[in-house]
């Protein structure tokens, strides 16, 4: 009979049947002139064959190597391997790859050779889990926020307006016109209110970092979200429940393949710890953090990453940190009416990773937009379109930006945020 054509993941409910499967060379050890055995990867799962005396004597089977890729037909039996039945093949395609991925690529090789052979080490076994998963976190986000009523909008990412700061700006000539790949599309979600109500987008954005850490890449998965009348508070709580929502969401769908990644994740539990901006600055001193002058961090100081990383560790839990002073946040922050100088924004912080979200209350007052431009030196002219919003029927309103990566980087378990990344971008590294 015909061999059926069949993906791995459907193997288990076709034990005893013929068929045939095609996908790449996993593995490879041939025993003798008359044993090979070949685990046969199809991107659905591992499967694998042996191959037994003629089968082995082919031309195609003699030139079979690693990460060839093959058809094979055979009949499927539980565990082939060890009780060495009927499993028969091959009718390989030509074997076309150079070979031996696993060879010349390992956990000890050069972090940069690495890199250059992402095409290649993505094949593996562990880095194939993490893409796996990052469908089903991207789904999980979508599925929230859809079950919820978010209406999801595709804003431009070639743009003339900067959102977080010009020092990070990756600019670019646009038909003879200065124009810029988007740090976030926060302000184009704004325009969406009015149109849709509560919004979001998955879009890429890009920032020209200049230092190395192990958190930030020039190109990345920024979900955003932009929700109009609501508090403060209910900003705070919709944040919280997109991150717990979204963990016990992924725990549900893919448990048993995130449980292989990182044994330790357990989705968090609300509520979050809500901590001030000042309340962070007491932590650092009473903990002897200090500022790379060997000073105290004062009121209107960054916390820089390192500092904030070593709060969040030592706290171990998340962290919503609230009230940032209104000179090192952005320009469209409104001021909390129980304290001046601070603005009604929020950081979430997590462990091992730090912030994995900004998000705050927008000004929706033009003459308060105004002076925010104002006080940040920023031309407010191109803003055209994102001020006059403030003109037509504003209402207060908020929204976030959650970095994917950063989010995976901590559910996944791993070190570095590129290990999340299908071809991370990072400062001096736009290969593969
Ligand atoms: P950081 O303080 O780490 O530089 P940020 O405050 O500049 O981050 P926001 O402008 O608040 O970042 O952007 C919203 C979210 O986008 C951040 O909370 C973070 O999760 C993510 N993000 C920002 N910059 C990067 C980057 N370079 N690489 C990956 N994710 C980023
Ligand atoms: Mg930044
Ligand atoms: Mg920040
Ligand atoms: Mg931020």
């Amino acid at each position: 009979p015909k061999a059926q054509a069949v993906k791995v993941r459907q193997a288990p409910e076709l034990v005893g049947q013929r068929v045939q499967v095609s996908g790449w060379v996993h593995r490879l050890r041939r025993q003798g002139k008359a044993l090979m055995f070949v685990v046969l990867r199809d991107g659905t799962g591992f499967l694998q064959c042996l191959l037994a005396d003629r089968l082995c004597q082919t031309y195609d089977a003699i030139l079979l190597s690693q990460e060839a890729s093959i058809r094979v037909y055979g009949t499927l039996a539980r565990r082939a391997w060890r009780r060495r039945t009927n499993s028969r093949l091959l009718g390989a395609d030509r074997p076309g790859s150079p070979g031996g991925v696993e060879s010349v690529l390992n956990v000890e090789s050069d972090v940069d050779v690495l890199l250059d052979n992402r095409h290649l080490v993505l094949r593996g076994e562990h880095t194939s889990k993490i893409v796996k998963l990052s469908c089903h976190v991207m789904r999980a986000f979508r599925s929230h926020l859809f079950d919820r009523g978010y209406v999801e909008v595709t804003p431009p990412t070639m743009v003339q307006t900067q959102v977080e700061g010009g020092s990070t700006l990756f600019s670019f000539d646009y038909y003879g016109e200065p124009a810029y790949l988007t740090q976030s599309s926060q302000l184009y979600l704004e325009t969406c209110l009015p149109v849709v109500g509560d919004c979001f987008c998955v879009a890429r954005s890009y920032r020209a970092e200049k230092s190395r850490t192990r958190r930030h890449l020039s190109e990345y998965t920024h979900l955003e979200a932009e929700c109009p009348f609501i508090t403060y508070n209910d900003l705070l709580d919709r944040v919280e429940d997109l991150i717990v929502d979204v963990s016990e969401r992924v725990l549900k769908e893919a448990g048993d393949l995130l449980r292989e990644v990182n044994p330790k994740f357990n989705a968090p539990k609300k509520p979050f710890r809500r901590m001030n901006y000042t309340d962070a600055l007491v932590w650092l001193k009473e903990n002897n953090v200090l500022r790379p002058d060997g000073k105290n961090y004062e009121f209107g100081d960054d916390i820089p990453e390192a500092p904030e990383r070593q709060m969040t560790d030592t706290i171990n839990e998340p962290i919503l940190l609230c009230r940032f002073p209104a000179e090192i946040k952005a320009f469209y922050m409104p001021r909390c009416q129980e304290d001046n100088r601070v603005t009604e924004s929020v950081d979430v912080l997590i462990p091992g990773v730090g912030e994995i979200v900004g998000g705050s209350m927008r000004i929706w007052k033009h003459d308060e937009l105004m002076k925010g431009y104002a006080r940040e030196g920023i031309d407010p002219s191109p803003y055209y379109w994102y001020t006059q919003q403030r003109e037509y029927g504003s209402c207060p309103h908020g929204g976030y930006g959650l970095g994917v990566e950063r989010f995976m980087t901590w559910m996944f378990g791993q070190e570095h945020i590129r290990d999340v990344c299908l071809y991370p971008r990072m400062t001096g590294r736009c290969k593969p």
